[in-house]
């Protein structure tokens, strides 16, 4: 392949799907407090198990291959991936080989920039393996097999991917449409990918980072193997093709072993699963109830007056997209709830780094702080002060506010005997601004702004200070 840009990245990514059960036995895919405590004989490979195919896991991957334009394979094949290790009781995995559910898709970044799929195709998830301690020192190796059979949807883009950023953003919106599709718990479910990088300094050798966990270790782990790569380069080691693991901890790349090829791991075909016929009828039903996307949230957003970029964040979540669509139907006002949700909202959640899940904000008391500010009740200020407070704890915000005294001013001689005040407390602020300094006139609204504790509107208090400070007569 003929590559122009100084890195090549490309990414498998491995998402665990949020069905009831397993890919091919009837055992709870979610979780578990004790280990080998949700199995059967088909999970466990046990002899003479057979494996059925979950009809919704063929559902979800449709829906994927749908929302990402791929074309939909006519026949649901799966095959044995051969290979001993102890999270593999049957020695086998079965996965897509020959023919995937989808292939050929594409997914946006950001910026418009288009990452083609080579493939998107599904598979089981092998056990899980608990070490003691560390990997390197633990004496022995604990299997736990709840894992052992879970639905995975493994996504293989193609090497277009310019710049560990990219990787980020690849991921980032890749899991903003499964949380749209609903197939994957964007809070709580497991993603994972294998990264392919290739620099131009080496000829473009391809080296593969494996168990990259989440968007912003993915950007991690590539900014360091392309500096380390560069380093090796420098002191004159030749660069040859290995497959290298990553320690999140460390936030270092080490060498696992050279790579091995596909013919190592003796494909066959899954004498077990009959090939399934996927159906027009059956696509068509999936097509049928397609949720609304993130990009077509972003254009009906934007048609209701929205700013570009607040209807681009506030899609960027199913969660955030959601509260702004109950804002609406509350009678908030879609230019103002986006701003509020965005600007506001997000600035208090980021701050105590917390998701709009795990925040559990009361949407009520937040709806009503939303109408006291739009509806000028409030000011801004007072709106920011509750609205980190709302953060905290519930509290009856309409009655919290009347209480508390906190409604707006909007009394003009409560708000002119406050400027007055401030202008006679505030002598060297008032000359410097009669001497043409714009400046000095916010600090006197600073300190009118202090004198109302926030509840009078600073653009009125503005507007009033230069009608008082033109009229000499008046101080
Ligand atoms: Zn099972």
């Amino acid at each position: 392949m003929q590559f122009t840009t100084d890195i090549v990245i490309g990414l498998e990514v491995h998402a665990g799907l949020n069905t009831k059960t397993k890919l091919f036995c009837g055992c709870p895919n979610r979780k578990a407090e004790q280990p080998n405590t949700l199995i059967c004989p088909v999970c466990l490979g046990h002899p003479g198990s057979k494996p059925v195919v979950n009809r919704k896991v063929i559902e979800y991957a449709l829906r994927m291959g749908i929302a990402t334009q791929s074309k939909l394979a006519s026949e649901l094949i799966f095959s044995r991936k051969s290979y001993f290790y102890p999270d593999l009781a049957k020695n086998y995995q079965i996965t897509q080989y020959e023919l995937p559910i989808c292939s050929g898709g594409k997914l946006a970044l950001k910026d418009g920039k288009e990452v083609g799929f080579i493939r998107i195709h599904l598979e089981e998830d092998p056990a899980s393996l608990v070490h003691q301690g560390s990997m390197q020192e633990s004496p022995f190796v604990l299997v736990d097999y709840n894992r052992s059979g879970s639905p995975l949807l493994e996504i293989v883009t193609k090497p277009c991917m310019a710049s560990p950023e990219e990787a980020r953003d690849f991921m980032k919106q890749l899991i903003t449409t499964l949380g749209y599709l609903n197939i994957f718990d964007a809070n709580d479910g497991i993603i994972k990918a294998d990264a392919n990088l290739s620099i131009r300094e080496s000829g473009y050798t391809r080296v593969e980072i494996k168990n990259i966990t989440g968007f912003k270790e993915i950007e991690r782990a590539l900014i360091y193997e392309v500096a380390r790569q560069k380093q090796e380069i420098n002191d004159g080691k030749n660069r040859v093709q290995e497959t290298r693991g990553w320690d999140a901890d460390k936030g270092i790349t080490f060498s696992m072993r050279t790579k091995e090829t596909e013919a190592d791991y003796g494909y066959i075909i899954d004498p077990d699963l009959v090939p399934i016929t996927i159906t027009k009828e059956m696509i068509e039903e999936v097509r049928m109830r397609m949720p609304e996307l993130a990009p077509q949230k972003i254009q009906r957003y934007a048609g209701l007056g929205v700013d570009r970029t607040d209807a681009e964040i506030v899609a960027s979540e199913l969660e955030l997209a959601e509260l702004f669509e109950r804002a609406l139907e509350e009678g908030i006002k879609p230019v103002f709830a986006a701003r509020w949700i965005r600007r506001e909202l997000l600035r208090v959640l980021n701050y105590n780094k917390k998701s709009i899940t795990d925040a559990k904000v009361d949407e009520r008391q937040l709806f009503t702080l939303f109408r006291l500010v739009s509806g000028k009740k409030i000011t801004e200020k007072t709106g920011q002060r509750l609205i980190e407070k709302l953060m905290d704890a519930s509290f009856d915000m309409q009655e919290y506010v009347e209480k508390e005294g906190l409604l707006a001013v909007s009394d003009s001689d409560q708000l002119e005997q406050w400027c007055r005040e401030a202008i006679a407390e505030s002598t060297k602020a008032v000359e410097d601004y009669k001497n043409g300094s714009e400046k000095s006139l916010n600090f006197i609204v600073g300190h009118v702004m202090q004198k109302s504790r926030g509840t009078a509107a600073p653009e009125e208090v503005k507007g009033m200070l230069r009608n008082l400070l033109r009229n000499t007569s008046a101080l």
